[in-house]
Formats: C-alpha cells, structure tokens, sequence
C-alpha cells in the first residue's frame, strides 16, 4: 500500500482483515493525508474544516472501525445558519416531511431570496432531482449553465445554489460538471429526507482519523513505515517492487500553514533508498503523485492523471479574545466569508476566547493573496456578520492553503477518473480522485480503498471478509446514487 490517507488506511484494512500480509508506505510522519491536524501557539488545529453527510455510510463505518466515531457529530436534521451582512441570521432546516418536500418549508421561509426567486428554485430543484445521472452528457456542460437554463440568475446562484456546490464540489456551480453537481444535490438532499443531515468532527482530524487510524493498523497487523517516500514501481517476476527513500519527511506540517502545501513534503536526495516487492501494490496517493510515480509502468495512461488538475482550499484561523459567535457554524451570503466553525473546544483554545475557523473553498484568489492582504479583507467581513467582533481583539490570525486539496470537478473529468484496476494485475488504484462517482471527499476516498482492496484480494486469491467483501458484492447505501462512472483501465 502506497499512500495514508483515507483510501490507503481502508484498504489497508480491509486487506489485513481478509488475512493478507500488507506494509502501509507513508511519506510523511503520520497517517490521514489532505485531513489532518497540527500544532500551532499551543491549539491542535485542523488544516481544513471537513464536514460530511449523514449518506456518507461507508466514512461513518470506517471511523466506527477506528474506534472514533464518538468524537463525531450528526445533526439530527439538516440545519444550516445563513449569515448576510445587515440582515437577520436565515436558517435553512429541513423539516420531517419525505424528502423532497423535507426543504419546502425552509425555501419557502428562505430570506435571502424573493418569492419568485424561491419558486424557482424549487422548480428547478425537482428538474435536477429527475436527470438522469447516467447520461455522459451531464459531464459535459457545467452546473451553473443548467442552472440558468433553468431560471436560475446570479442571486439564487450566489445566495443558494453555491452554498451547496462550493463546500460539496469545490467549485461554484459556473464552473463544476453538472454531473457531479447533480449527484450531489441528489444524494445530500434529494435521495432521503434524513441524507443530508451534516457531520461534524467534534475533534480534531489527528485526534479523529491520523492517530487511531495509526493504532487501528498496527492491532490489525498492517506494518506501518512513516517517513516512507515511494519514488518508483518496477515490474518483477512475482509482482511488482517499489522503490523509495526512508527518512524523506519534514518531520512537521504547519509548515503547510502558509506556505502552498506540498503534499508529499520532503526533499530529493536525503534518507536511504531500498525497495520492497509485493504480489500487488495498491497506489493511493494524490492523482498528480500518481501520474508521476505510474508513468514509467502505464505511459501516457498515467500521464493524463494530471488532467485531472486541481483546486485550492484556504483556511483562516482567527482567535479572539472573548466569544464573537453564537454559531457552531454558519454559511456566508453577500460576504467573502464562505463557510465558518467555531473551532474552540476541538482546539483547546484557553477558556474566554474563542477560535473560528473559516473555510474558503475553490480559493484561487486567496492562495495569492498576503496574509496581511487576507486579514485586511476577511477582519473587516468578520465583523460585518458577527457585531461582537467589532470589539473584540484579534490574538492570532493564522492561514492554510492546500493548493491542491482536490481534483477539479469542471466539465469533462468523469472520462478522466480511472477505476480501481490498471492494466497490470497487481497494480491498483485508489483515492477520492479515482472513479467513485462522488467528488473529491472523505467518502469519496474510502469507497475507493473498499474497491481496490477487493481488487487487490481477488488477485491474491484471498476472499474478502467484511467491508471489502460488502464494497465487491455491489453498492453500499451511500453508492446507491452514484453517478455513472464505470471506467476503463488507467
Ligand atoms: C482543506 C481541505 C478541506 C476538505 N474538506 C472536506 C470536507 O469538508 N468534506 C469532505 O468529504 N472532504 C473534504 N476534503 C477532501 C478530503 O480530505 C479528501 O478527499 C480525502 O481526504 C482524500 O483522501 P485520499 O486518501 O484519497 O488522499 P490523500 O489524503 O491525499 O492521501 C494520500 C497520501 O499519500 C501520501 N503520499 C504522497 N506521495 C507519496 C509517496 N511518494 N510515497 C508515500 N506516500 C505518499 C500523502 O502524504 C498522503 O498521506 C477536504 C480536503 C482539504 C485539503
């Protein structure tokens, strides 16, 4: 296994659980990937806010399987505090009616939009909610155009519309596949009234995923080598052989706060080189490592992982001195703050203040922007939503960028993301940029480990047990309405 994020961990397990022999290879010196925590000024603080769905089962089952699912949330109904400047706080909620009329009444009440504008949106609602995720053709155009086809103008969009396909795809709706942008909209809020209720880490990521995905690993028998860079595959007689470089990794994160992250960290050249052979190798890092460490086995198939391109997320981290927000969370309309989180407790932030993550997603504009250029901007929007700010004083105002926290979810990328299969036996695919028919998410990703693990058993000979065997035999709840995505072979 090459990669300890999500997928790596899943099908770590799921391989070890059937009874095959696994080494979990991991550039840097803890597990969880593009979700995890670091120390900063004394706080544990996450390097982005995740949030996830009550659908997303096959994540919820994995956090079970590490022990931490208590130190998670769900709404027990889909709640979303909207926040505008000069105007009164709007809550979306949904109500106990069989979906789709579960939104009716929060549309119906929706402030930020006029009647005919929430009219419209229910109308268009009901014509997402009956395309056809299957049709290829939904890849090929964007959210946004369909959306204006539909009635939808640059109000609904921004204050609607957005609040949705921004966090979810990491795109706006003008930009994202309106394949993706329906499956979203159907499987969080059209497929069951209770789909799209929001989950929250109530700790922090390392607490949640990195640290006991590390323990879970090791009880099962995985052998874990951190600080491990995986830098070249070779076929050999018995399988496949991977190269690398121990003691490759910087060692601390924050690193990545502020600076444009590099996911795999570490410099060229240092640490000792050895190789490991193995009867299959599963590659679950990022597409863009992928399509590096893949090319010299899989040619220009590897290679045009890079199409799958990126997208930014930014996030601010501001402390103030005394508690400025009431909400455990809010989204922002007519504001530059999109989404923020009271991060207090989850950091242990010193009694009296309060910490507020706020989470900036397809943040081209920001990753180029100052850190005196971010807090000049966000400060003042800050205290435009929330009046207590005004007064208060900012202790600390900290950034992170993840410059490449997903694949870009436009037009086209469906043809892009291969399955778990490659066109060696032994050699398989995962990640959340993998053909999951979900975007780039923590479901995402541990549905494409159940897959390539089964892969990876079935050519081992082993019968999967459990999860992987659940992830074979055919879709899970959360699968259930996933886009059309069968691929060919990387
Ligand atoms: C800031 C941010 C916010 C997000 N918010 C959400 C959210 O709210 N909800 C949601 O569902 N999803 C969210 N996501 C997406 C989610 O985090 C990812 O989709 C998921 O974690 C990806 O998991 P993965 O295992 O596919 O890949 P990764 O987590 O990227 O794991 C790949 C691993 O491979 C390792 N690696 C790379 N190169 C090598 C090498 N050469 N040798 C050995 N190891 C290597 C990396 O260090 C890494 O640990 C967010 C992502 C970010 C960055």
């Amino acid at each position: 296994m090459v990669g300890g994020g999500l997928a790596g961990i899943t099908a770590a397990l799921d391989c070890a659980a059937a009874g095959a022999s696994v080494t979990l290879l991991e550039v840097r010196r803890r597990l969880g990937g593009a979700a995890y925590s670091f120390d900063r000024n004394g706080l544990e603080m996450d390097n982005g806010q995740h949030v996830f769905l009550r659908c997303c089962v096959a994540y919820r089952a994995l956090l079970r399987r590490l022990d931490s699912d208590h130190l998670v949330s769900v709404q027990p109904r889909l709640e979303i505090p909207v926040l505008k400047p000069g105007a009164r706080a709007a809550l979306l909620r949904r109500s106990s009616l069989p979906a789709p009329l579960h939104m009716a009444g929060a549309l119906a009440r929706y402030p930020h939009l006029t009647l005919l504008q929430r009219l419209g949106a229910a109308r268009a609602a009901l014509g997402l909610m009956r395309l056809n995720l299957g049709e290829e053709e939904l890849d090929r155009q964007t959210l946004g155009d369909w959306l204006a086809r539909h009635g939808q103008g640059a109000e609904a969009v921004g204050a609607l519309w957005d609040l949705i396909a921004l966090p979810t795809l990491n795109l706006p709706a003008s930009q994202a596949s309106l394949a993706l942008g329906a499956f979203v909209f159907r499987a969080g809020l059209l497929a069951g009234a209770d789909a799209g209720d929001i989950g929250f880490h109530r700790g922090t990521l390392g607490e949640t995923i990195g640290r006991p995905a590390e323990t879970a690993l090791r009880r099962a028998g995985v052998e874990v080598r951190l600080g491990w860079r995986a830098e070249r595959l070779e076929t050999i007689a018995r399988g496949l052989e991977v190269h690398g470089r121990t003691g490759t990794d910087r060692g601390s994160e924050p690193d990545r706060a502020d600076a444009a992250g590099d996911t795999a960290g570490g410099r060229a050249g240092e640490g000792h080189s050895s190789g490991l052979s193995a009867e299959a190798v599963i590659v679950a890092v990022p597409h863009t490592r992928a399509a590096q460490l893949l090319e010299p086995l899989l040619g220009a198939r590897a290679s045009r992982l890079e199409a799958l391109g990126t997208s930014p997320i930014v996030n601010l981290h501001v402390v103030y001195d005394r508690p400025v927000c009431s909400e455990s969370f809010a989204a922002g309309v007519g504001t530059p703050v999109q989404y923020l989180f009271d991060r207090t407790a989850a950091a242990g932030a010193p009694a009296g203040c309060q910490y507020l993550a706020v989470s900036l997603s397809a943040a081209e504009r920001e990753m180029g922007m100052s850190v005196d250029a971010l807090r000049e901007r966000y400060l003042p929007a800050l205290a435009q939503l929330l009046p207590r700010a005004r007064r208060a004083k900012v202790e600390s105002f900290l950034v992170t960028r993840e410059h490449a926290a997903t694949f870009r979810a436009g037009p086209g990328v469906a043809a892009l993301r291969p399955g778990p299969q490659t066109a060696l036996p032994g050699l398989l695919l995962a990640g959340a940029w993998t053909a999951t028919g979900w975007p780039a998410t923590l479901e995402g990703a541990v549905l494409s480990g159940h897959a390539a693990a089964a892969r990876a058993l079935e050519k081992l000979g082993i019968a999967p047990e459990g999860h992987s065997a659940a992830a074979s035999a055919g879709p899970s709840s959360s699968a259930q309405v996933r886009a059309g995505s069968a691929r060919t072979p990387a």
